[in-house]
């Protein structure tokens, strides 16, 4: 008898405290983050009535009753722009969420009845869920907090490729005529801080995702503060020592300060108030971007995302950046925008994904931290179809193009491993942009949203 009575109690404790769950979603620009937090909410809210959520046994079994929204406890981090994304779906002809640009949050109180019953379970149960989104490019800064401005520099110079240095073409001779013990001059390294924002953004533009600094991407309310006009110099010649003993007023100096404070100021912050405190993580990926953008780009991703996955592997931390380690308890890896090839290659995304983040998933496991990989469409914009040619039946998608034209197209073949040479000599790749669908009922039509609320959340509904 005194077992189950010991777990009856137990679990009205758990229960009766007030039970709180910090979601965090994150995942590079063009990622699909508004498009999936818009997507969770509104899956979230209609829950108890249209969504379609049968891979969540909470919502198959009829016991989550739906969620409300509460007013956001951190007071200085910008509300989750949800009314303005569902308007756009709704507009005629629908648009896409315009992308938030910085860290925003949304709490949502969830109803659901307990899975077990018994004398000491409510009837009914909540669970607070508070909901972040911010850019990934915020976690490439990571390893930069692990460098001085002398080996930040030096290892900003080693990973530009022949078209990633045509980017920077300018800003990489204007710096080279620099002397790092001249007076530094304020004006010149303002317009000099800004060619090299401009020379991230264009390389951003043109498909690149490992970038630093990551507020130089998204400076969010920092924009035109001095503590972003800063930028490595590739091209040092002297020592160390000897740079470090140039005087404050020094170009070096100078740069070399407003790196740390870059470094104290910014990055730390970040991770001590935010990233710290989540409590599950969900980091979005656009795979089929980056296939559909060309090898160079597709290597480029990959390398940012070994990177970016470094906020999350516990085990090669170094003291400093353990001291920011999360307490996650539970990671999803998700490969968005699956509505844009057909079903059958659904489980290759996957495949490829796990491919990219071979690493850092090896060092999550062996760090005991849960970790699944999917594939997903927070906002399904196409229609799986088959077409019959020459007596031969083939998968395809249905969707309308951005620019308004309805198609009829197979976009290829995901790899299933990570694309050699002849991948993209053979084969390629190619898929448009699809508008969003017109959407009749209030919830938004979906692939498997409901398998990642599942595992993001669905443990603490039972
Ligand atoms: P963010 O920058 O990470 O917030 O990315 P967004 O959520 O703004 O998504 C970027 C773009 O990707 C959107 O404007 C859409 O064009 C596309 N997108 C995002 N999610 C989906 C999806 O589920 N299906 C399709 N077809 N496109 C999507």
């Amino acid at each position: 008898m005194r077992q189950p009575l010991s777990r009856e109690l137990s679990n009205l404790l758990e229960r009766g405290r007030d039970r709180q769950l910090r979601l965090a979603v994150t995942g590079l620009s063009q990622a699909g983050k508004t498009a999936f937090l818009t997507s969770l909410v509104n899956q979230l809210r209609h829950a108890g009535v249209e969504a379609r959520l049968d891979l969540l046994p909470a919502a198959r079994e009829g016991r989550l009753l739906g969620a409300q929204r509460l007013n956001q406890p951190d007071l200085g981090v910008p509300r989750f722009p949800y009314d303005p994304g569902m308007a756009a779906l709704r507009d005629s002809p629908p648009r896409w969420p315009e992308p938030t640009r910085g860290i925003s949050e949304l709490r949502l109180q969830l109803r659901y009845r307990p899975a077990r019953s018994g004398w000491l379970t409510p009837e009914i149960a909540h669970l607070t869920l508070d909901l972040f989104d911010y850019p990934g490019e915020w976690l490439l800064d990571l390893p930069l907090l692990q460098h001085d401005f002398y080996s930040w520099s030096q290892a900003q110079a080693l990973h530009q490729g022949e078209q990633r240095r045509g980017l920077f073409s300018e800003w990489l001779a204007a710096v080279e005529q620099l002397d790092p013990a001249g007076e530094a001059d304020e004006a010149q390294l303002a317009a000099l801080a800004d060619d090299y924002a401009q020379g991230l953004r264009r390389a951003k533009q043109a498909g690149f995702s490992d970038l630093q600094p990551g507020r130089f991407l998204l400076p969010g309310e920092l924009e035109g503060a001095p503590v972003l006009q800063f930028f490595p110099l590739p091209q040092l010649d002297a020592s160390q020592e000897a740079l470090e003993a140039l005087p404050a007023s020094s170009l070096y100096a100078t740069l070399a300060a407003r790196f740390r404070y870059y470094q104290q100021q910014v990055v730390k912050p970040f991770y001590r108030d935010h990233f710290r405190r989540f409590d599950r993580q969900i980091v979005l990926v656009d795979v089929l971007g980056a296939l559909n953008a060309g090898p160079e780009r597709f290597e480029d991703l990959s390398r940012a995302l070994r990177q970016l996955m470094h906020s999350f592997d516990y085990g090669k931390r170094s003291l400093l950046t353990r001291m920011f380690a999360p307490k996650i308890d539970r990671l999803a890896i998700a490969a968005t925008k699956a509505d844009h090839v057909t079903p059958d290659q659904h489980g290759h995304l996957v495949q490829l994904l796990e491919a990219l983040l071979a690493e850092p998933l090896k060092d999550l496991r062996f760090a005991n931290v849960p970790v699944k990989a999917l594939s997903l469409a927070a906002i399904r914009a196409t229609e799986a179809r088959e077409v019959t040619h020459e007596g031969k039946r083939s998968p395809a998608l249905r969707g309308t193009t951005l620019e308004g034209e309805e198609v009829l197209v197979y976009p290829g073949d995901v790899p299933s491993r990570l694309p050699k040479a002849d991948f993209w000599q053979q084969q390629g790749f190619d898929f448009p942009g699809f508008r969003p669908m017109h959407t009749p009922s209030e919830d938004l039509d979906h692939i498997r949203m409901d398998a990642a609320i599942d595992w993001l959340i669905g443990d603490k509904l039972t």
